[in-house]
């Protein structure tokens, strides 16, 4: 590495106001701007449609932009977060699963309103929907948002632990994806996929590795190792996980501006090896699926 260059500084995952993160996305790449990144990538969940604004941005402000997202899916019981990176958005199967996961998130809400409001809580569908003007789908943190500003709780993370997290009172599942109809998905539309914070937050080590091998044979490009919700021990396990799968190996921030504490921009990063094999197999699979998928803004 030359003496007088600073190391390349690349975040793959970030939030904007059009999922549950609380800048709009021309301010996530400006903020990764002035943080020193060199290549960010805007992945909120389930939606395309904050892709366009951030391209602009990226433009203008002289940043590398990612086009991705992170789907919400379903794999052996459990809830993993697929992200999807330079998939062609308006591949109709692709566009009709990202609908039913927004809708499924959408018609959720009334029943997490009626559950909250069984327990005394006056608030109302409406509430949330003034705290989440620019989503695509009024989720889980937007009640939690709406909750703060009742003056019923500090901070998402209280409204999670008390009211919104699975088993606690005002919980409500919802539609997910498949995972493997996901990854076939993302490669059919062109792009790559990549399991967002693997062991992160509750799932005790899944999937372990015989399950991420039949991933990866499904097509799965990589994983993100360097998260947040990760231990030093866990980020060691996983590094070893892929190396012998051959996955690609990411880090990121999962910013979502005010609303997730630690994770600041920058936080994680991916090594810039590990970033050029992801964008040559998403180079493949474009050139495979002959679909016009979103460049790198460069
Ligand atoms: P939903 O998809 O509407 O059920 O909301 C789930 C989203 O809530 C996740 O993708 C996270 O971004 C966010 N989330 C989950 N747990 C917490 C928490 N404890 N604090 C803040 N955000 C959370
Ligand atoms: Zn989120
Ligand atoms: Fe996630
Ligand atoms: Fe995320």
């Amino acid at each position: 590495m030359s003496h007088y260059s600073r190391p390349v500084r690349i975040d793959l995952h970030t939030h904007s106001r059009v999922s549950d993160g609380t800048d709009a996305p021309a301010d996530v790449i400006r903020a990764a701007k002035a943080a020193g990144l060199d290549v960010v990538a805007l992945t909120d969940h389930d939606t395309a449609a904050g892709w366009a604004e951030a391209a602009t941005a990226a433009e203008q402000a002289g940043i590398e932009l990612v086009r991705g997202m992170e789907i919400s899916t379903l794999h052996e019981g459990r809830g993993v977060h697929l992200l999807g990176y330079l998939p062609d958005p308006a591949y109709p199967p692709l566009a009709e699963e990202l609908d039913r996961v927004l809708d499924g998130r959408a018609q959720r809400l009334p029943g997490i309103v009626e559950r909250l409001r069984g327990l005394g809580i006056d608030i109302t569908v409406a509430d949330v929907l003034a705290v989440s003007p620019d989503a695509a789908a009024s989720g889980r943190p937007h009640v939690a948002d709406a909750l703060v500003r009742l003056g019923v709780v500090a901070d998402r993370d209280e409204a999670f632990e008390r009211y919104l997290s699975t088993g606690r009172p005002g919980y409500l599942n919802r539609y997910a994806a498949p995972l493997v109809g996901a990854i076939e998905l993302v490669r059919a539309a062109g792009g790559v996929s990549v399991i967002a914070h693997v062991w992160g937050r509750s799932r005790r080590q899944r999937p372990d590795e015989a399950e991420l091998a039949a991933l990866k044979a499904a097509g799965l490009a990589g994983i993100e190792v360097d998260h947040q919700d990760h231990s030093p021990q866990t980020r060691d396990a996983l590094r070893a996980i892929a190396r012998n799968l051959g996955l690609v190996v990411t880090g990121a921030s999962d910013y979502h501006g005010a609303g997730k504490k630690g994770h600041e921009l920058g936080v994680n990063t991916t090594d810039p090896g590990q970033y050029e094999r992801l964008i040559s197999l998403a180079a493949a699979a474009a050139e495979q699926s002959g679909r016009a998928t979103p460049e790198v803004v460069r």
